[in-house]
């Protein structure tokens, strides 16, 4: 028990920077070596994990939702532009941008694309370049009881030929070397907690199978409605342990738009007309799968 903690649970909203502060201590003592504060701060960073807190969303984000004034009441659809600020996610072949660029590009155009067609009202994590943890990402689902999220991706390869869209959907086990490789390069971008449970564990949940499965389907409708409108990966759906997408709590995929590892691929990524395309698809699959699920519901 550290009284620093014992003040702040009661304070709630808070807890998020009374763990953020724990894990600097944290980081510090990694560095300079065992000091007296590194039990102290595991214990901190522990203590706040099992309560929960840790999903309290940061006044930084902004809850604000996007839509047009016939959209009242409809599914809320999370955009999730990945990476930004710090965290700039890969740089592309000819150096001259950043993967966190081109997500929040495209995810500026997939909203704007999808309040001018009226079905769904959107929310984004980020709509600036800035830096959010993954758990801060899929906090903004929760908290919105989001119907839908969708987190956006550039790929990059050691092999310069690679090209083409992925849609990845949740699992425990990937479905090939490359899928988790790529989970485990996204994971990556900062999560609160160190572990949070195993996939394996969570899937006794049924509420976590309903969102696997959902977000399969998902997922399927995104690569056909993308099929022949831009370049696709063979077999172009795939299988991996997303950190965000565990924790979204909502049928969820991320999107990885292509390679800005490959010169052809940063080129059509990098304009807005090949973007335009890739919007389309993504747009009309959020309606069509939001419109399924709600029959479904209602
Ligand atoms: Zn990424």
């Amino acid at each position: 028990m550290v009284p620093m903690i014992t003040r702040t649970v009661a304070a709630g909203a808070a807890i998020a920077g009374a763990v953020t502060v724990a894990a600097l201590l944290l980081a510090g003592a990694g560095r300079t070596g065992a000091t007296p504060d590194r039990n102290r701060a595991v214990a901190a960073v522990g203590e706040a994990r099992t309560g929960r807190l840790t999903m309290v969303l940061p006044a930084a984000v902004s809850d604000r939702i996007y839509a047009a004034p016939s959209a009242v009441g409809r599914p809320i659809v999370v955009i999730d532009a990945g990476h930004g600020g710090q965290d700039p996610g890969a740089t592309s072949v000819s150096g001259q941008v950043h993967e966190k660029d081109l997500t929040l590009a495209l995810a500026r155009e997939l909203r704007d694309t999808l309040v001018e067609r009226g079905r769904v009202r959107v929310a984004m994590t980020r709509d600036d370049d800035r830096y959010l943890t993954l758990d801060e990402r899929a906090a903004v689902a929760q908290r919105l009881d989001a119907s839908t999220f969708v987190s956006l991706h550039m790929d990059s390869a050691p092999n310069p030929l690679a090209r083409g869209a992925t849609i990845y959907s949740l699992s425990d086990v990937a479905s090939d070397a490359e899928a988790a490789r790529a989970a485990a390069a996204d994971n990556r971008g900062g999560s609160d907690e160190a572990g949070g449970g195993s996939v394996a564990a969570m899937l006794s949940d049924l509420a976590m199978r309903d969102q696997m499965n959902a977000s399969a389907e998902f997922a399927t409708r995104v690569a056909g409605k993308s099929a022949g409108r831009f370049e696709l990966r063979p077999e172009p759906h795939r299988f991996a342990d997303f950190h965000v997408l565990r924790r979204a709590a909502a049928p969820a995929i991320l999107f990885e738009a292509g390679y800005i590892s490959n010169a052809d691929d940063e080129l059509l990524l990098r304009d807005p007309e090949h973007r335009k395309a890739i919007v389309l698809a993504l747009a009309q699959a959020i309606e069509a799968d939001v419109a399924t699920r709600s029959r479904i519901e209602s």
